[in-house]
């Protein structure tokens, strides 16, 4: 009776740990909803979406751009691919800007503490890298990185002070 006892709980421990997290970065999710974020998104993506169609027209376009990455000739596949290292990325930029907004809304209701202790969590649980360069987390990442975040919360600490 015991084994199966400790075998049920287990897995409930799990889940109330999780409930636990989402409750210290709740403040943050409610600071994406107070500043419009979805509509804001969903804007953006309309925007986006055009100028990635201009972007993909001048990349696809550029004998320049395709002789850099070693390619005399421009095949389709090669743009793309070209497009989505160069372009794409750039929609980075909006969404760090909405995190970061998240989290200073978030401190603003007096909730920095357990916020900076859920995204640490969150960073433990997704296993994501601690301290990557700032123009390659740019580059690469949707999310800002954990210590760019901290930073940016204690950042704010020095601003009200
Ligand atoms: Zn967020």
């Amino acid at each position: 009776m015991d084994f199966l006892r400790t075998k049920r709980i287990v897995p409930y421990d799990t889940l109330i740990q999780q409930c636990k997290n989402d409750e210290e970065v709740v403040t943050h999710e409610l600071g994406h909803w107070k500043l419009n974020h979805t509509m804001y998104s969903f804007m953006a993506v309309q925007i986006l979406t055009l100028l990635q169609v201009g972007g993909y027209t001048l990349v696809r376009n550029s004998k320049d751009l395709f002789q850099s990455f070693g390619f005399d000739t421009q095949p389709v596949l090669i743009g793309l691919i070209i497009f989505q290292h160069t372009v794409i990325p750039l929609q980075h930029i909006v969404s760090w800007a909405f995190e970061f907004q998240a989290d200073a809304f978030s401190k603003k209701l007096g909730y920095a503490v357990p916020l900076r202790a859920g995204l640490i969590k969150l960073q433990e649980e997704n296993l994501s890298s601690m301290n990557t360069d700032p123009w390659y987390s740019a580059y690469h990442y949707s999310h800002p990185p954990l210590v760019e975040r901290l930073a940016a919360i204690d950042e704010l600490d020095k601003k009200t002070d």
